[in-house]
């Protein structure tokens, strides 16, 4: 039997977002925003299940280098050497649209400005503003 059918290397890695599945592969390492900061899972990590944030996703693919993904929140479950990441959104830091991220970040600017208005909503505005400014940083690692 050949040594791939019988070694398995690293971790399982899926992200999946209402959109479908935007990563599947195997890694490393893959870092993911947890609520209390940064969790690094390496192959052999404890079964877990968290919740995540919007944040930076890093996939490290042997060979390949670190793979940025930009993600919106969500949770990570990992079991048995797969680790399952199911976010609002998520965008390989390559497909950004920065333009887009940079309209949304001043729009929601433009509503903080004015949050002490009553039609204002002052916390979507807040989440809108992470979201751009998270892709913009995201797109930055390119
Ligand atoms: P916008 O106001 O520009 O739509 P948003 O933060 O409200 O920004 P989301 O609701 O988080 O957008 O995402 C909606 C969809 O658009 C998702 O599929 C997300 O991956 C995609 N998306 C949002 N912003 C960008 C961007 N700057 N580049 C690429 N895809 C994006």
């Amino acid at each position: 039997m050949a040594v791939e059918e019988t070694t398995t290397i690293g971790l399982k890695c899926e992200i999946v977002t209402p959109e479908g599945l935007i990563y599947d592969g195997r890694a490393d390492i893959v870092v993911v925003p947890g609520e209390m900061g940064e969790l690094g899972i390496l192959p052999r990590h404890a079964s877990l299940v968290s919740r995540t944030v919007v944040g930076e996703v890093r996939v490290n693919e042997s060979g390949n280098g670190w793979k940025p993904i930009a993600v919106g929140s969500g949770y990570v479950k990992m079991q048995f050497d797969r680790l399952l990441l199911l976010v609002n959104t998520a965008e390989n830091a390559v497909d950004i649209d920065v333009a887009r991220a940079q309209a949304a970040l001043e729009r929601a600017e433009q509503y903080l400005a004015r949050a002490d208005e009553p039609e204002v909503d002052r916390h979507r505005a807040e989440q809108s503003r992470r979201r751009a400014a998270n892709r913009l940083k995201v797109a930055g690692k390119v």
